[in-house]
């Protein structure tokens, strides 16, 4: 697509500020740079230095790090564009990119606002007037209850005529928010009473809406775009239907196994959804998508989503390019019958979270995030980052976990799979916790794989999405090699080590390294996984290493290790090598592989102190948060696993029990207290009182 613009365009601006941060600033600035506009940020004081303010032009402070207090107060946007000079406002995606009044206030102050009229907003905002308007324009619903009258004995009356189970929802409801599914008519009037409860907490609003409850559907949404002079068009269909508690996971484009005719089926009346309610730029229109075929209106999105850049990849159209184009009065740039799917693509959110630890939010500061498409010897061309951060950035506790989007493209659904698992392995993220090793497992899932999908994909292979994924006798030998060449570089420095001597002058020949997941490496009593015992042969350069471990005992294995270009390693097992990605983090080894990561911590222990183990244990805070309860007396005595107290970050409330049996002695903080991350939170009384 050209650059140049439509000299007839009605609404030029050559200054944009994005009213957002993380990776959707910086992804729509650097299509803007592109397009040869000057770019404004607004940051929070938690943001001061970060990436999208790094590479704006320019940017302007809007105040605390509170979103209330800044990304989301419309008047300090709007003076933030005001004082710039900026002509337009993108306001990306999650706070205020869909509230009507904020678009009012721009276009009150003159100032563009990239995105649809207030109007528009506020038909879709309330998901029972949206379903009237869509029956209108003949958009398919799912069968179901969306009037005004809310007596209880009427709906519960409408329920019963739907057929259970049915879903309840809050008109006014999003973000999974005030849902509950209702699986019989006995079960209907407490439901309806929790709902209600739950609705008027987060909306201020009670009204109900019922749906017949589709027990396997797939979540397929169509992109749509129209401009300011009638025309509309659909860029073709997202499938994201893997989602944990509404959030999505994995997307991708195009949905796996659609035929063409149910494809124009459904792009078609997502236009006319738009069309209906005067649609302007980017929109997206969510179905649900039946067995059998048939498919449902959910809502209209009306922003730029999360997914987009899997649509741009298939379409090799910039999305952000187009709602700049429209924003600033052009035609679409092409229309329907001249755009085209090529080959399939994939997006993984990284968050930072802990996904076996309930998905617990991390944060800290990022010693490294880069990605290593060198030692994974990956095409630059199919591989796209799309991050809000960079190495030695901090992650907060204040906004959205998500650090960045890893989007791949392949000719089909097979080789851009296979490109996406050897990307996740090339993610190169330490200092922080994320859910790499949980998109991995999903990714190299065989229902994924066989493209075998539903919303409720990963509440049904939670089994084998949560296992206990034990490291298996590779990995331990693969990583207790890696240690042993690090201690054998490091005694090399040391000026007695002779290299051609092995470990002779400096301590045993042999050396014994215990192995224990990182999680567990800062507990009193971390468990050894395995101890593996290292010998350095000289005349080859090879190990002998015995792996011994809870069910592992294996004979003397021959092992060597050559450093490869980027983060990867040949590692050899008894003649079996195997490349992976290595990545130390002081005594952690991240080994990736396109089948999977494992973490593991290492220590010697054939030289390790024992007498400098601390007797009084404590629990740190994971995190910064607050203190929501303490839920035992100091004096107590709790047993190992058994919950001590309750703290919040991130609007999540996480339960933090005890490591082992013992007692209580005090709790340094109360209720309502915050706290920084490695505080203090519990002390245990030593052993024997
Ligand atoms: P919210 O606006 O709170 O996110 P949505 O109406 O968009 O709520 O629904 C969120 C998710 O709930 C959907 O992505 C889908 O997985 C599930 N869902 C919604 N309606 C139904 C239904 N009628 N049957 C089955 N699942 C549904």
């Amino acid at each position: 697509m050209s650059s140049t613009f439509d000299s007839t365009a009605s609404a030029r601006f050559d200054t944009l500020l994005v009213a957002n941060r993380g990776e959707i600033a910086c992804r729509v600035m650097r299509t803007a740079r592109r397009m040869g506009l000057r770019t404004v940020a607004v940051y929070s004081d938690a943001d001061e230095g970060a990436r999208h303010v790094r590479e704006a032009d320019e940017a302007i402070r809007l105040g605390p790090a509170a979103a209330r207090e800044s990304y989301l107060d419309v008047a300090r946007v709007i003076a933030a564009a005001e004082r710039s000079g900026a002509g337009a406002i993108h306001p990306g995606y999650g706070f205020l990119s869909e509230n009507g009044d904020f678009v009012r206030a721009c276009v009150e102050a003159g100032i563009i606002f990239v995105g649809p009229p207030a109007a528009s907003i506020a038909a879709m905002g309330d998901k029972s007037a949206a379903k009237a308007r869509m029956m209108d324009a003949g958009v398919p619903l799912v069968p179901g209850y969306h009037g005004n009258d809310q007596d209880d004995a009427l709906l519960r009356r409408e329920a019963d005529a739907i057929g259970y189970p049915v879903l309840l929802k809050a008109s006014a409801g999003g973000g999974g928010k005030g849902m509950r599914v209702v699986e019989d008519g006995d079960a209907f009037q407490a439901a309806l009473d929790g709902c209600r409860r739950e609705s008027r907490a987060s909306f201020n609003d009670d009204r109900m809406l019922i749906e017949k409850y589709l027990t396997q559907p797939r979540h397929v949404e169509v992109q749509v775009f129209c401009d300011s002079h009638g025309n509309g068009v659909y860029l073709f269909e997202r499938d994201c239907s893997v989602q944990r508690r509404h959030q999505k996971v994995l997307e991708e484009a195009p949905a796996p196994g659609m035929s063409d005719a149910l494809r124009s089926e459904m792009g078609e009346a997502a236009v006319r959804a738009a069309k209906e309610i005067g649609y302007v730029g980017a929109g997206t229109v969510e179905f649900l998508l039946d067995v059998d075929g048939s498919f449902y209106f959910m809502e209209m999105n009306t922003r730029l989503q999360v997914e987009h850049p899997v649509t741009e990849m298939i379409t090799g159209q910039d999305l952000v390019e187009w709602q700049l184009r429209v924003a600033m009065g052009e035609s679409l740039p092409l229309a329907q019958d001249e755009l085209t799917i090529d080959g399939h693509s994939f997006e993984a959110r990284l968050y930072a979270e802990d996904a076996d630890n309930d998905f617990l939010p991390a944060t800290g500061r990022l010693s490294r995030f880069a990605l290593d498409l060198v030692g994974a010897d990956l095409d630059a061309d199919r591989v796209r980052l799309d991050s809000g951060v960079e190495s030695g950035d901090s992650v907060s506790m204040h906004y959205d976990p998500m650090l960045a989007k890893l989007i791949v493209h392949g000719a089909d659904r097979a080789s851009a799979l296979a490109t996406l698992n050897r990307a996740l392995a090339a993610l190169d993220v330490q200092g922080v916790v994320t859910n790499r090793g949980f998109l991995q497992r999903l990714a190299t899932h065989p229902a994924f794989q066989a493209a075998d999908l539903d919303t409720r994909f990963i509440e049904r292979h939670g089994d084998s999405l949560f296992a206990d994924r034990r490291a298996d006798r590779d990995s331990l030998a693969s990583a207790a090699l890696i240690a042993l060449h690090q201690l054998a570089r490091e005694s090399e420095s040391d000026s007695p080590w002779d290299r051609h001597d092995g470990f002779r002058l400096n301590g045993p020949r042999s050396i014994r390294i215990s192995l224990c997941d990182p999680r567990d490496a800062q507990s009193p009593e971390p468990e050894s996984l395995a101890v593996v015992e290292g010998t350095h042969r000289a005349s080859d350069d090879a190990w002998q290493l015995s792996v011994r471990g809870a069910d592992i005992d294996t004979a003397p294995l021959s092992a060597t290790l050559t450093e490869l270009p980027g983060d990867a390693v040949a590692i050899t097992l008894d003649g079996h090598r195997r490349r992976l990605q290595a990545r130390r983090d002081g005594n952690e080894i991240v080994l990736a592989s396109p089948q999977g990561e494992t973490r593991l911590y290492w220590r010697r222990i054939d030289a390790i102190d024992h007498g400098q183990r601390e007797t009084e244990s404590t629990l740190t805070a994971p995190m910064h948060g607050t203190v929501v309860a303490l839920l035992v007396e100091p004096g107590q005595p709790v047993e190992k696993g058994s919950a001590l107290m309750v703290m919040e970050a991130m609007k999540m409330e996480h339960t933090l029990s005890a490591p082992s049996d013992g007692q209580v002695a005090s709790f340094p903080f109360s209720a309502g207290d915050t706290v920084g991350q490695g505080d203090v939170l519990v002390e245990f009384a030593p052993e024997g009182e």
